[in-house]
């Protein structure tokens, strides 16, 4: 039988009601990921230390109710750009290939701390540099909607796997959208928290001003009771905040009426698949029913996130991945005869071919000669952006986005055509470009049938709102 549960709420229950047992949870999830072989969404199943660390939460709460921690029964898979101590990351990359990590990251610290239960590694575009999780190395995770589709991505196996029932949530990072839109092309809650939010350490960086760790979940409260617990100082990432960190789990209650934004250009986009938009408007309507106030607004910059996304970020990760250079971690070229060709030889064999698409743009943006055109231009757009959108964000509560102009297309579809896949972060991006709060929830389905997701940005730090409101619409 295969665990069907949408919150940690239900399965804290039965675990108090003796229905469940931890272990037993773990065994249940653990057949669902060996029947869901072919979708591709583990890299490593960590199974007989889950089923320990279940068996020895099972005493611990048999001996005493009262001292297990509030992830009590909560089974996580994580995405490949995460460390976790003594086990592989490789971010999706044969570049990586063998390299175990010395240290947690803060997050999965926190969480551990409070007794979740790791079940395993899961795939993911290379260094989360993708929207269909067709650049991994291990080869593409597909949607368990329908397994001709992508999943999404970057963080496209984190979704499968909460979708699959293979756990009860995922950690995912999201530089542009890689939680919300696998989130919506999979039918599950995807939060990306306020850049600073949530510690960085221990995430592999692929764009370190956009880069935070996210959620997919069931259910708006899981999200909201695994940032609680990951939020926070950090004295090992010295851009996270230290604003205290509210109850978010306690506060999922929106008393009062919303204003709301959209912009009438994006629900306009030619790019806006009909199906996306009629539940766009259809959401607006219910909203407006409901005596919440939502408007169209103007901004002007909609056809300019995506090039100046791809030019800062591939800047950023041209520098993040120099340090991969065959010396200090993961693949050696055997071939290489000189220390210059020991760089070359290894990156060449290690980066598959869309990290080195950006390694190479990214290093052209930041030449000398260019920079001032590309790099310092996008960045000027990355300003305009951000006070714009604040400028909104002060009038309104929350403005509302697609998550993607249609639904998860066809595995290989696009994989010729990377611009096309890029256009379609129109939505997601903006979020990362002015480091605010975004939570994706899922409204419907495409006219294929398909799931569909809608987000919601909030002001910076504004996530009990967001939250709160999400849950609302989606609980
Ligand atoms: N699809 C976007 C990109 O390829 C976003 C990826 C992400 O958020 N990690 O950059």
């Amino acid at each position: 039988m295969t665990p069907s549960y949408t919150s940690l709420r239900q399965v804290q229950a039965d675990l108090r009601a003796g229905i469940t047992t931890c272990e037993a949870l773990v065994s249940q999830y653990l057949t669902q990921i060996e029947a869901s072989r072919g979708l591709n969404i583990y890299i490593e199943v960590f199974a007989e230390e889950a089923l320990e660390k279940a068996r020895m939460l099972d005493a611990r709460f048999r001996e005493n109710p009262d001292a297990i921690g509030r992830l009590f029964g909560m089974v996580l898979s994580l995405k490949d750009v995460i460390c976790y101590e003594g086990h592989s990351a490789t971010a999706g990359s044969r570049i990586l290939a063998g390299f175990r990590s010395p240290y947690s990251a803060t997050a999965v610290e926190r969480l551990l701390a409070e007794d979740v239960i790791i079940i395993g590694r899961v795939n993911c575009d290379e260094f989360a540099m993708g929207s269909t999780n067709e650049t991994s190395c291990y080869g593409p995770t597909r949607n368990a909607a329908d397994e001709t589709r992508i999943p999404g991505g970057s963080s496209g196996a984190s979704a499968v796997s909460v979708q699959a029932n293979t756990c009860l949530a995922s950690l995912g990072s999201d530089t542009g959208g890689s939680v919300r839109q696998p989130a919506a092309f999979c039918g599950v809650v995807g939060m990306k928290p306020t850049y600073g939010r949530i510690s960085r350490h221990g995430l592999i960086a692929y764009g370190s001003s956009f880069d935070q760790i996210g959620t997919l979940t069931h259910s708006v409260e899981d999200a909201a009771l695994l940032l609680e617990i990951m939020a926070g100082k950090d004295e090992y990432d010295s851009t996270v905040s230290t604003q205290e960190v509210p109850a978010y789990s306690q506060q999922l209650t929106f008393g009062r009426k919303a204003k709301i934004a959209y912009f009438g250009a994006a629900l306009n986009h030619p790019s806006l698949a009909p199906d996306v938009k009629a539940a766009c408007d259809g959401l607006i309507g219910r909203l407006r029913a409901e005596g919440h106030e939502v408007e169209a607004v103007d901004f002007e910059y909609l056809d300019y996130i995506i090039p100046a996304y791809y030019v800062l970020t591939t800047a950023e990760a041209s520098s993040n991945l120099s340090r991969y250079d065959g010396v200090r971690y993961g693949h050696r070229s055997a071939e290489a005869r000189t220390l210059d060709e020991l760089y070359r030889k290894s990156r060449t064999e290690g980066f598959g071919s869309e990290v080195q698409r950006r390694i190479v743009l990214g290093t052209f943006v930041l030449s000398a000669g260019y920079y001032d055109a590309y790099y310092g231009k996008a960045q000027r757009v990355r300003r305009l952006i951000h006070d714009r959108t604040m400028e909104i964000l002060k009038t309104h509560d929350f403005i509302l986005l697609p998550a993607a102009p249609g639904g998860p297309w066809k595995l290989g579809e696009k994989i010729d055509d990377p611009v096309a896949v890029y256009l379609a972060d129109i939505f997601t991006v903006q979020a990362n470009m002015v480091g605010i709060p975004a939570i994706c929830v899922p409204v419907g389905t495409h006219a294929d049938g398909m799931p569909l997701g809608i987000q919601f940005m909030a002001g910076k730090f504004c996530e009990s709102d967001l939250l709160a409101f999400a849950q609302t619409l989606y609980s």
